[in-house]
């Protein structure tokens, strides 16, 4: 069978037939004449399908359907609201495993993180069903006598979703369950790798939608960059969240500001691991190969840069160099393999110059650094045994490859001053016994990243938590904790119960 027949077949088990339209708006499903877009197979470099992208002005028919629901949508209960996310949920529990193989097919991620990906949906789903009955404010002591002044959260408006290619669906969730029973419609402009994923996705929240006489909340503007420039630009947007690169993170971000709108950032990360004299080798060895070489190093949360302290250094390098050795690489939709391919042929080549930059810099390829011979983008994952990090910028850059540069340091303080000098900051780990040593690292003096984490990886995040990060990373927080807020606006209300009218700080007039 073809890598495009098994789409098909995928597709198929979810009900789904036909993917070329790649407009969904509150009328229904539309070509899309803007330019096509190709979805192609990582793992064989074969087209999957084609996808017909939105033009401008499906893009405007799709946020003006946003908008129109926005009216109704908003004065809907938040607790009725999330019977919407509810329904979402169930359609996702149904076709979870077709779901989580058509991410593993067209991303190439391993079918287990592929699965592990629809079960962040089904749990920010779940997260979000309860945040609907918890959209509360605060109750604040008024100086004035007979009066009550209180915090409100209202909807905000319909928002704009735009996400990357390796996270092709659960991005979309962590912001969509939680926009919608915040009360905002969404408009989501998806990666242009990934379109079969969205539209698969889409065809389930229309499900979801029609059960709820929800209409609108969701729709989908397939494309490549222009789509999510104009929702950048785009007034009737409050909010657009963003995911993605750092370079295109800080366009939108500029034109988003220029017209006083808020975004969402979740950019790029350069995430390090420190390993303390005092760690457990066994745990940092399993939680750093996962990080380097889990997604094929196209996590966020990637393991990129690893400080182990002098006294485990060698020890350390070994032991990842062994278990390198016994990772299985190939199809993702085989059992036992643990490593797919990369997005595309840019990829392995900005995989290979960075390899290239990093030897040339002083670097030791300890193992991997190849390009695999067969179909598709399929390379092995490479150790660098790093010179100290001032000589060695290469490292101070996101590659979305697997590829991790191991550094000697004399000290957890010297671990966590070059942890934090990059541009980066997003996730971070130590490993130690010590609770000094860890209380350290999670004082204000220690890591700088958004997430921090003691004797577990840098990726792998749960939804519970806010998820995001620091400088570079855009300073976004989405997903749970109270990201929930980022949805709505805050309005402070006052009310005079008495037949007097004092004013505020004791002023005196008429
Ligand atoms: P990308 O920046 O190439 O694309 C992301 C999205 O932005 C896509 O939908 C794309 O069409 C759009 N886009 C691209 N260029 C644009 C531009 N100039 N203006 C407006 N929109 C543009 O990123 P990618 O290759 O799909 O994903 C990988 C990147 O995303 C990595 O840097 C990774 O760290 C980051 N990422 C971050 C998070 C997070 O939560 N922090 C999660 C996933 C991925």
């Amino acid at each position: 069978m073809s890598r495009a027949e098994l789409a098909e077949t995928i597709l198929a088990r979810m009900g789904i037939a036909g993917v070329g339209d790649g407009v969904r708006d509150e009328d229904g499903w539309r070509p899309g004449s803007g330019p096509a877009l190709t979805s192609t197979c990582p793992t064989s470099g074969h087209e999957l399908a084609r996808v017909g992208a939105a033009s401008r002005d499906e893009y405007d028919v799709a946020v003006e359907g946003a908008r129109d629901r926005f009216h109704e949508w908003r004065m809907r209960p938040a607790p009725v609201r999330g019977e919407l996310v509810r329904a979402l949920a169930r359609e996702l529990r149904e076709h979870k495993q077709a779901l989580g193989e058509l991410v593993s097919l067209e991303m190439g991620k391993i079918r287990s993180e592929g699965l592990g990906e629809v079960q962040e949906m089904i749990d920010v789903c779940d997260f979000a069903v309860g945040l609907s009955r918890q959209l509360h404010g605060l109750t604040i002591a008024s100086e004035r006598p007979k009066h009550r002044m209180m915090e409100q959260w209202h909807p905000l408006g319909p928002i704009g979703i735009v996400t990357a290619f390796n996270f092709p669906v659960a991005v979309w969730a962590w912001n969509a369950a939680i926009a919608a029973v915040c009360g905002d419609p969404c408009v989501w402009k998806p990666s242009p790798r990934t379109p079969l994923c969205s539209i698969a996705t889409q065809h389930l929240a229309d499900r979801a939608m029609a059960a709820c006489d929800a209409e609108g909340v969701w729709s989908l503007v397939c494309g490549g960059a222009d789509p999510s420039r104009w929702m950048a630009e785009d007034p009737r947007l409050p909010l657009v969240s963003f995911t993605g690169s750092t370079a295109a993170g800080r366009e939108v971000a500029a034109a988003v500001a220029r017209r006083l709108g808020r975004s969402l950032l979740e950019l790029g990360g350069n995430n390090a691991v420190i390993v303390a004299e005092d760690a457990d080798l066994d745990l940092a060895t399993r939680a750093i190969v996962f990080g380097a070489v889990g997604t094929a190093g196209q996590r966020c949360t990637s393991t990129r840069r690893v400080f182990a302290h002098a006294r485990v250094h060698d020890e350390l390098l070994e032991r990842l160099r062994r278990a390198y050795a016994t990772v299985k690489i190939g199809d993702p939709l085989a059992e036992g393999v643990l490593m797919g391919p990369l997005a595309a042929p840019s990829a392995v080549a900005a995989y290979l110059a960075a390899l290239r930059a990093a030897q040339a810099q002083g670097g030791v390829l300890v193992c991997g650094g190849g390009v695999i011979e067969r179909e598709g983008n399929f390379v092995e994952p490479a150790i660098v045994r790093a010179p100290p990090p001032d000589r060695f910028p290469i490292a101070r850059e996101e590659t979305f490859a697997p590829i991790l540069y191991v550094f000697r340091v004399e000290s957890v303080e010297e671990a966590i001053a070059a942890q934090n000098a990059v541009a980066h900051g997003l996730s971070s780990a130590i490993f130690t016994d010590s609770v000094r040593h860890a209380e350290r690292f999670l004082s204000p003096g220690g890591s700088d990243c958004g997430i921090a984490n003691v004797n577990l990886g840098t990726s792998g995040a749960e939804i519970g938590g806010a998820f995001g990060g620091e400088k570079d990373t855009g300073g976004g927080r989405e997903s749970g904790s109270d990201a929930w807020k980022a949805y709505m606006r805050r309005q402070t209300a006052t009310v005079n119960w008495g037949g007097e009218l004092p004013l505020a700080q004791g002023v005196e007039f008429l």
